[in-house]
Parts: C-alpha cells; structure tokens; sequence
C-alpha cells in the first residue's frame, strides 16, 4: 500500500503481454535497429539492500501524496523497510541460516522492491548514456529493447556495469529477426513495423485442466477462454490468429474437452453469464461435484455469486522444500486439552500456538486463577489433573472468523462434554444446519 504507487509509473516498464502489444502495433522502427533481450540473472536475490533502501527513501521524499496514504513518516516507513529486507532467516536441515545478500524469494515485497531498483538503474542507465536506443520495455527482470545494430556491443558493456551485483544476459534476434518476450514471439517486418504471436517454450507440454478432472465447469471454461482471448489478443495478422486457434482446438482436444466449448467461449455472451455486471456478493466454497452446483443455484436465488476453489492442490501433494515446523509451534489453530481424570476436554482456538496457549493455561493452573482459563477453574473444582501432554492440534486457520467457526464444530463433535464455559457464538448456528 505505502510503496506499490511508487511502482510501473515509469514509461519503460510494461504491466503485461497486453499492454506491449498494443505498443507494437502503435510503433515502428529504423532501417539499421536490432531487436535484442536482456534479462537480470537472479534478481531478487541480487538486489543490493542498500541501495533499495536509499531508492525508496528517494522516492518516499519526493512524494507529495505520501500523507494521504499513511501516518508514517518517511523515515519511519525506510525503518521498517530495512526491518524486513534484512531479518530474513530460514530453516534448512535442523540449522538457522540469516540471508545476508538480497531478497528473499517469495516475500510480497520483494517484487516490489526489485521493480523499484530495476527503475532506479534504468534511470542510470538512461542519464549517462548516448547510445541510439529507439526503444525499453520491461517487465521485472526481462527487458526487449530496440536498437541501432552498431551500439549492441557497447550497450551492453554499459548496462553491466551500473550495479556489481546486477548482471544482464542478452539474446540477440534470430535469422528471422525474430524475438520472444514474456509469452509473445514478436517478428520485425521488412516494412519495419512488428508483428506479434504467441510464444510457447520448447519445454511447453500442451497440458492443460484435463475436461474428465475433478474441477467445477466454470473454471474448465475458463481455460478456453484465456487461451482463446489469448490468441485474439496477441496474434496482430489475421492468418497467425486463424493458426493459433487451429492450436488452440487441437490442444483442446487432446486434454479431452468437447468441441462445444470452444464455441461457447468464442460468443461474448457467454463473459456476461459468467461475470455479472452487477457485483453480488461472493462466497467461496471448496467444490464437490454434483454437491457445490447444487448449493450454488440455492444461492443465486439470493443474488449470490459462488467461486469454487480445489479441495487438494498440487502443493498440497508435493512437500514444501522447506524443513516443516512441529504442530504445537505452528501459529493459529484450533486444540483439545483433556482432563486426566474424567471425560471432559477443552476445545480452544488461538491466533498463537499451541505451545504458548498451553503455557497460559499452565500458569493459570498454577497461581490459582480460574477467572483466567476454564481449566484452572476445572482443576480447582473438580480437583482434577490436566492432562497437558494429551494436548493437540486439531485444526489449523490462520484466518480468526474460520478458527472460531472451527472451534464451534470441534466443540459440537464433543457432544457435550467440554469445559468451554464461553455463551455460544453466532458460529454455532451453523453447526445445527450443518447436521
Ligand atoms: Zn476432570
């Protein structure tokens, strides 16, 4: 929020395939130009810190409208910047590693930050240079530049050498005098205007959301769709468009969807069933076939609209690389305490862990403080022991409206037999629909 206006303002950065398409076929070049590509190797974690910091700090001063946004100061903002670009730690085979160069993959505001210094250095690069370049577009670390054919060499021995860490690749066109950038394989006419494919990899395995898969129709169409607006969008002659569609239906149909819906998706009218004009609320649900369209339609009759997520995705199949955290460590999550010598259990959910929640517990138990947790006051009543290392995780939400619908559900499978002395909550009317 604080620093994403401050990104993409500059002319030189393109925001997707779309928009530089629509630059190409506004634009031309010179009789003696080459197109060429240059790329950052390993952006994020080349970015230098520092320098970042200063960037924004550059920028955040000169921003007139930066207390309309925030009640942070400048400085207070570049603070906590530095707070989070230099704390990243990781946990890899048991042992903690600091990283102590860059940013960290992953981290939302690494994106940011490494967009932000990209501009800084094409600032540079733009300010000392007197090389022909016509044109700059560049989206992240990948950049397509137009130039005169004899600065190629001298241009790229310049844009190395602005930042010792950032190093930039360069791929020249090919004997057709052709280039790919981001998805579009984009060809410099004899004419010197460009004209515009789409570019799949080598590696690229035509495997697309099966039709026969366990997924909701909408998002089956939603495919073809965005491979159908895809092939309308970037293809600039009609024959490449004619070309990409006769792809785009074999494709189709070897990931076994029926010819139908292609010629569903290619009306427009089928965009407007899908996407209402008028926003509705919205209420997301795990699908299940034959199941989740049965409670959508109940829902449409009063105007809500249902977006269905996966049950299993593919991360959740495959580990993390990551070394994963003990239950009792991990953060927001809904836990069962019992008692050692009757039936009784608590049910509790907290924004912490398990570990720290049962250390309060503990300490309630210990200073006599029933007021504090309905296990001291069961202990202290009953004359009862606590059966801490019975404790356990039963769910994990770090969402607090979720946690607590999921402490009502864990609370009514007890059947009665908890020492939760809360009132109900408004989640527990769900419960009984859901019986
Ligand atoms: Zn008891």
């Amino acid at each position: 929020m604080l620093l994403q206006p401050l990104v993409g303002v500059s002319p030189l950065s393109v925001r997707n395939s779309y928009e530089f398409v629509d630059f190409l076929n506004e634009n031309s070049c010179r009789h003696n130009d080459v197109m060429i590509s240059c790329d950052v190797t390993s952006l994020f974690t080349k970015v230098p810190v520092d320098l970042a910091l200063n960037v924004v700090r550059e920028l955040l001063t000169k921003d007139s409208s930066l207390n309309e946004r925030s009640l942070l100061s400048c400085d207070e903002i570049v603070q906590l910047l530095e707070f989070c670009l230099k704390s990243t730690s990781f946990v890899f085979r048991g042992e903690i590693y600091a990283q102590n160069f860059g940013c960290s993959m992953g981290s939302p505001i690494s994106t940011i930050v490494a967009n932000l210094v990209m501009e800084h250095i094409e600032r540079v690069i733009f300010s000392q240079s007197s090389f022909d370049v016509l044109f700059w577009k560049r989206f992240v670390d990948d950049t397509w530049i137009v130039i005169n054919k004899d600065d190629v060499r001298n241009f790229f021995a310049h844009i190395n050498n602005i930042e010792p860490s950032i190093k930039f690749t360069m791929e020249m066109e090919n004997d057709l005098q052709t280039i790919s950038f981001l998805d579009v394989s984009i060809r410099r006419e004899n004419d010197r205007t460009f004209s515009s494919q789409v570019h799949r990899k080598p590696t690229h395995t035509d495997r697309y959301l099966d039709f026969h898969s366990h997924h909701p129709m909408t998002h089956k169409r939603s495919v073809a769709r965005a491979l159908y607006h895809r092939a309308t969008r970037i293809c600039s002659r009609p024959h490449d468009t004619q070309e990409e569609v006769k792809w785009l239906e074999h494709v189709l149909r070897i990931n076994n969807f029926p010819p139908f819906v292609l010629s569903q998706v290619k009306t427009k009218s089928t965009l407007m069933r899908q996407f209402p004009e008028k926003q509705a609320s919205k209420l997301i649900l795990p699908y299940i076939r034959g199941c989740s369209e049965r409670i959508a339609r109940i829902l449409k009759q009063f105007d809500i609209f249902t977006v269905y997520k996966p049950v299993k995705k593919l991360s959740s199949v495959f580990r993390l690389p990551k070394d994963p955290i003990s239950e009792e460590l991990v953060s927001g999550v809904v836990y069962k305490i019992p008692c050692n010598d009757c039936e009784q259990v608590y049910i509790g959910q907290t924004g912490n862990s398990l570990a720290t929640r049962v250390k309060q517990h503990k300490a309630a138990c210990v200073h006599f403080q029933p007021q504090k947790s309905a296990l001291a006051e069961h202990s202290l009543t009953a004359s009862h022991q606590i059966n801490w290392s019975g404790a356990c995780v039963l769910s994990r939400e770090t969402r607090w409206r979720q946690r607590l619908f999921l402490e009502a559900v864990h609370t009514n499978l007890q059947e009665g037999l908890t020492l939760n002395r809360c009132e109900p909550s408004s989640a527990d009317q769900y419960c009984n629909y859901l019986r």
